[in-house]
């Protein structure tokens, strides 16, 4: 694998331990099943701007309570100190992230929100990211624990990292470059990565 130079890391269920309940959020916003936002955004103005507010309350409030996942402190540290730039891409609000960011003191400021333009599974955020960062997509790892993190960078032409949650290694887990357990594996990764 190319050296990896830059990171771009998924926020819920990544960095957070994932407390969303999507199953109360489409019970509230009326739809079935399937991705929350994709539905939103087909539905009419007004009926969009309400269930808009209800995801966004959602959003905020899990930023609020939830807790990180393990090793992020540390994890960043470490990043920091090899100067290894990093980047936040998000399908929550942006306001999510900065809830974030303020309760734990991040000092990383780079993020791509929904509001930013299209969303994962499309490949643009990552593309759009790892420019602003001036890395070769080849040299960028996306980490993130859902199909659709492995899917943006894969299309992207990045290399991509799963995180499994809760010890259950999903379906899709063969699409990832990487399989990892913690997040504290990702620095061997990136040695790994080096050596080669
Ligand atoms: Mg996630």
């Amino acid at each position: 694998m190319a050296k990896i130079e830059g990171i771009i890391f998924d926020m819920d269920g990544t960095l957070t331990v994932p407390i969303l309940d999507f199953g109360e959020i489409r019970r509230q916003i009326g739809i079935d099943s399937g991705p929350v936002w994709e539905a939103i955004v087909a539905m009419a103005p007004e009926q969009r701007r309400r269930a808009e507010e209800i995801l966004l309350r959602h959003e905020i409030e899990s930023s609020r309570m939830c807790e990180l996942q393990p090793g992020v402190m540390e994890l960043f540290a470490e990043l920091e100190r090899r100067k290894m730039p990093m980047a936040i891409l998000t399908r929550n609000c942006r306001a999510a992230w900065e809830t974030l960011r303020k309760r734990f003191g991040f000092s990383l400021d780079r993020v791509y929100a929904r509001e930013d333009g299209p969303m994962k599974p499309d490949p643009t955020p990552v593309i759009r990211l790892a420019k602003e960062m001036n890395i070769a997509l080849a040299n960028i790892l996306c980490v993130g624990d859902y199909l659709f993190d492995i899917q943006a960078g894969k299309c992207a032409g990045t290399q991509t990292a799963l995180l499994v949650n809760h010890g259950q290694i999903p379906d899709f887990a063969g699409e990832a470059d990487y399989v990892i357990h913690s997040l504290l594996e990702l620095p061997t990764i990136i040695d790994a990565c080096l050596t080669i």
